[in-house]
């Protein structure tokens, strides 16, 4: 009898979904890979629901992932079942004349910007790139390069969600103001964001000039690119060549507005990703690599003094294929913090500091503006901040990991002692008590985390490391 109900239940569990069975699960720094019970290729709202439905009858957790790009355990469990969102990329609605796009959670901004283009539309707040899945991220609420805005939360109207009990609900920062700031950079852990409304702006032409700065003159300089008003993109470089320029070298990047009338230029695609991966690779682990890849950027990609008309799109969608890396040794691994702009210049003197004393091998330094927004439960953008976003190269044996994991504390508490913060999205390395007292919304979250999710089926590694 026991055998034959058991029998029965995995019948159900195969054909309930697509998928494969007791699979591996990792994120891109291939760090995280995790055995899980099975990986369903969500492609309907149906898929979601009949998951949810086995996960809660078999008290399997839940994990939920798109594309990947989060570093920290975000996407898997242990024995969890694993939605892929991946496959669920529909565009579900879309007016041109209201500039909104409703999407499915795993379309990404590539997806969108196929679709608004010829429409002479643009997303206002994406990352740097347009690889991501959109519930990716939602539930980080990622921050770009346009300074006029914060980061995503600000240009989301209305989401609709599923439950861990199957039930939907579409939510907005009127209807539902506790729930929707808190699964947006909520990491999977309150609902699975099953649609987006997007609000869209115009896509431009731009004009972009690179100036080049030392990095005591960055913040003054783009303090006064944004009082003229003009700026639609702006992002910083330094140089990561170990020695008297590094971290102290540095280019601003700006796209101005030369005027608000909609275009629709054919989309650039990414070239030359086999040669773009050789030379970076060439940079990976050499000093001279690193130089070369530094004069190629500032007199081939970033010129200074030099100006170049691009539409608003195809500056939103830079190369990025040609990072894509895996060896079995090392890993490259992105971080972030957000530092009061008050504060930049001590908090690079002090991070050139200990980058130079602890030998990492970083990769490249690039750096943002983040307007306040304080809209979120796990909020990062508490003050107007400069995003500083370290591309590092770490051993990944386990005096490597540990090591990155010791530095990695003392940079976030440099952050601290500035005000700053640091991105959730990424390694699991600060310390649990760096993550609360930086993130004091953590009671809340866990509080509607709670209410929401009582026998708590969304499940991550990084909820279960920082807030269970
Ligand atoms: C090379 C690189 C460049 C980056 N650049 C930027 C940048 O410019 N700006 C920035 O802000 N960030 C940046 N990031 C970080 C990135 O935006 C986040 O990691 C984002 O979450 C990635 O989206 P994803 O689709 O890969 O999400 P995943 O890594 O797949 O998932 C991220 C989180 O979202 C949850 N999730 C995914 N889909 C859903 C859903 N449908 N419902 C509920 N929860 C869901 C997952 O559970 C997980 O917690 C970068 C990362 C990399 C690796």
């Amino acid at each position: 009898m026991c055998i034959k109900l058991s029998a029965l239940l995995l019948v159900i569990f195969y054909t309930f979904c697509h998928g494969n069975q007791a699979a591996t699960w990792d994120d891109i720094s291939h760090l995280n890979r995790t055995t899980v019970t099975k990986i369903i290729h969500v492609k309907s709202e149906h898929d979601v629901a009949e998951a949810l439905k086995f996960a809660s009858t078999h008290k399997l957790k839940v994990a939920i992932s798109g594309t990947r790009h989060s570093q920290g355990g975000h996407i898997t469990y242990p024995n969890a079942l694993v939605l892929d969102m991946s496959h669920f990329n529909q565009i579900t609605d879309f007016s041109p004349k209201e500039r909104t796009i409703t999407v499915q959670s795993g379309t990404t901004w590539d997806d969108i910007q196929q679709k608004v283009n010829p429409h002479g539309l643009s997303v206002k707040v994406m990352q740097s790139s347009n690889i991501f899945s959109i519930g990716g991220s939602i539930s980080a609420n990622v921050h770009g390069r346009d300074p006029n805005y914060g980061p995503l939360i600000e240009t989301i109207n209305k989401l609709r969600i599923m439950l861990a009990n199957g039930e939907t609900m579409v939510i907005s920062k009127h209807s539902s103001p506790e729930l929707f700031s808190t699964i947006i950079g909520g990491y999977g852990s309150l609902a699975v964001v099953l649609e987006a409304e997007l609000s869209l702006t115009h896509n431009t032409l731009l004009e972009k000039t690179v100036t080049q700065i030392d990095y005591s003159a960055y913040w003054p300089l783009l303090q006064k690119t944004l009082n003229d008003n003009n700026i639609a993109l702006h992002y910083g470089r330094c140089s990561f060549v170990k020695g008297k320029t590094f971290l102290k070298e540095c280019y601003a990047i700006n796209y101005a507005l030369t005027n608000n009338v909609p275009v629709t230029n054919e989309l650039n695609h990414e070239k030359h990703i086999t040669r773009n991966k050789y030379l970076f690779d060439l940079s990976r682990h050499s000093s001279s690599g690193k130089k070369l890849r530094w004069h190629l950027q500032k007199n081939i990609v970033d010129v200074p003094n030099q100006k170049t008309h691009i539409s608003r799109n195809n500056a939103m969608r830079p190369p990025i294929k040609f990072l894509a890396y895996h060896s079995s040794n090392d890993s490259d691994i992105l971080q972030e913090y957000f530092i009061p702009t008050t504060h930049f210049i001590d908090f690079m003197d002090d991070i050139r500091q200990e980058l130079t004393s602890q030998h990492v091998n970083l990769l490249s330094m690039t750096l943002r503006y983040l307007k306040k927004n304080q809209e979120t439960t796990l909020n990062y953008a508490n003050n107007n901040m400069i995003a500083i976003v370290l591309f590092i190269n770490i051993e990944t044996n386990e005096e490597g990991l540990l090591k990155a994991q010791a530095w990695t504390q003392q940079l976030v508490a440099l952050a601290q002692k500035y005000h700053g913060t640091y991105y959730l999205t990424y390694q699991r390395f600060p310390t649990k008590k760096q993550f609360t007292s930086i993130y004091p919304g953590w009671k809340h979250f866990k509080v509607l985390k709670e209410q929401y999710d009582p026998n708590k089926i969304f499940y991550s590694q990084f909820y279960d490391h920082y807030i269970e």
